[in-house]
């Protein structure tokens, strides 16, 4: 007996497998079994020929499939041979039923297209528009491997309760904001309002409740202060746009005389649970306060390059130590919500504009969409890789392809040659989503129709 717990001693620092050896055979839903796995684990230990159980929700051992298999009675196992097995992607910046306005207004900047869209909003982001854009997007994201979003759009609940019943992990909250928009909520109802979502969803396993405000040129210094106020009552992620345009630089320093950064740190919004978009014009010691708050950042380097925002400095944000994510922002100016995409031109902008092909490298972007993103909402300790205890979000890649042959690096196929098409199966919360490319919660025919009416009715210029 002695000498078999010092196996299994090695055997749980080695492969992190628990074994009880009064029972060696344990239990799991599912056994994901063969393929590559790309762990992100803290020795970032890529795993050939590897699997993955799960019981519930979450990862339950990972390993060599030659040792897991001895242990493992599962329920469902799925074949990965010939597979990447990766932590889903963390898309942490969007506004998923923008989906409706995909390609309505493109090659404008910010205020212009900001502009055309407030109108339309008001005209057509009710309840069952935005519920089918919404499940637009989650097909969408599915489909790229993507299994947890930030959203922040109108018709809160109903957006939350959309993803929830497809089984997609959401990062959403109230948004204060002054005006009223096309739900009706009046500014003086946001602080109630924010208390009864929370309450509602806070224990919700699927959601990971926040608190936003659009941005700080749209919103008063006392609703920024409502916003922080419940924020650090409830101890949640904020979330807002900051520094995205010159224009809006500008503006914020000529009513404040201080830029969005210094401002929104001046209110006590900037911290570790603190997620600002954008970020595309900062001063070197802006930069070294986000850092020294520990402030994280989406960076959504297509909506910056198609509405001529301009490319942030991502390799000093590295350099100086900020977290920085990775967002797609709205499917209304990027015009996807492909993280595959969207991390081959943060990968590949970079070294374009700033002159360095060693910054970003491959896998700190990869680390971008997945355990730096589970750091800036909050969930470092249960997603952004795959680990026993973590709860299990995965994406399985097929490398069968013509482009992703030979295989050197999983990184540089990951960042410089996947693409979604490659995405085979998707788990969420322990739950296949997607599987060999059929999905399991989402009827997509019938959302791209819902979606199509819907835009014959912007077309049309008809009102809802
Ligand atoms: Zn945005």
């Amino acid at each position: 007996m002695a000498k078999r717990h010092c196996f299994i001693l090695e055997f749980v620092a080695e492969s992190v497998i628990v074994i009880d050896p009064q029972n060696p055979t344990q239990s799991a839903d599912y056994l994901i079994k063969g393929g590559t796995l790309v762990t992100m684990d803290a020795k970032r230990r890529v795993i050939e020929n590897g699997a993955i159980a799960i019981r519930g929700a979450e990862i339950v051992s990972i390993g060599p499939a030659v040792q897991i298999a001895e242990h493992i009675q599962a329920r469902q196992t799925i074949d990965a041979s010939g597979c990447l097995v990766i932590p889903g992607l963390i898309n942490v910046h969007s506004h998923l039923a923008m989906t409706i306005f995909r390609g309505l207004v493109d090659d404008q900047p910010l205020e212009a297209w900001l502009g055309r869209i407030w109108p339309l909003e008001a005209a057509f982001a009710n309840v069952s528009n935005v519920r089918a854009g919404t499940q637009l997007a989650l097909v969408e994201m599915i489909r790229g491997g993507v299994t947890c979003a930030h959203d922040m759009y109108w018709q809160l609940w109903d957006n939350t309760r959309t993803a929830v019943n497809a089984g997609f992990r959401l990062v959403n909250g109230p948004a204060f904001t002054e005006i009223v928009g096309p739900d009706g909520v009046m500014p003086e109802n946001h602080i109630p309002r924010a208390q009864s979502y929370i309450e509602e969803f806070r224990t919700n396993p699927l959601v990971t409740c926040c608190v936003q405000v659009h941005s700080t040129y749209t919103t008063s210094r006392q609703m920024l202060e409502n916003a922080r106020q419940i924020s650090e009552d409830y101890q949640l992620l904020f979330v807002t746009h900051a520094s995205e345009s010159r224009v809006e630089v500008e503006t914020i320093q000529q009513r404040f005389g201080k830029t969005p950064i210094e401002y929104l740190h001046e209110v006590g919004l900037l911290g570790p649970r603190t997620l600002l978009a954008h970020c595309v014009h900062l001063r070197d010691d802006e930069i070294q306060l986000l850092k020294d708050t520990s402030t994280s950042v989406a960076h959504c380097p297509e909506s910056n390059l198609k509405l001529s925002n301009g490319v942030a400095r991502l390799p000093d944000l590295l350099r100086a130590g900020v977290n920085v994510a990775i967002g797609t922002d709205g499917a209304a100016t990027n015009n996807d919500l492909d993280m595959l995409g969207e991390m081959f031109t943060a990968a590949m902008v970079h070294k374009g504009v700033w002159g360095d092909p060693t910054c970003p490298k491959a896998e700190h972007v990869f680390e971008m969409a997945t355990v730096k993103a589970a750091r800036a909402i909050g969930m470092q300790d249960r997603l952004g890789s795959l680990e026993t205890g973590k709860l299990a979000d995965i994406a399985i890649l097929d490398l069968d392809a013509p482009h992703l042959t030979p295989l050197y690096n999983v990184y540089s196929h990951l960042i410089y040659a996947a693409n979604k098409s490659d995405v085979r199966s998707v788990f969420i919360h322990g739950k296949p989503v997607m599987l060999n490319r059929e999905l399991l919660t989402l009827d997509e025919e019938e959302i791209k129709s819902a979606v199509r009416r819907v835009a014959m009715r912007i077309n049309s210029g008809s009102q809802g």
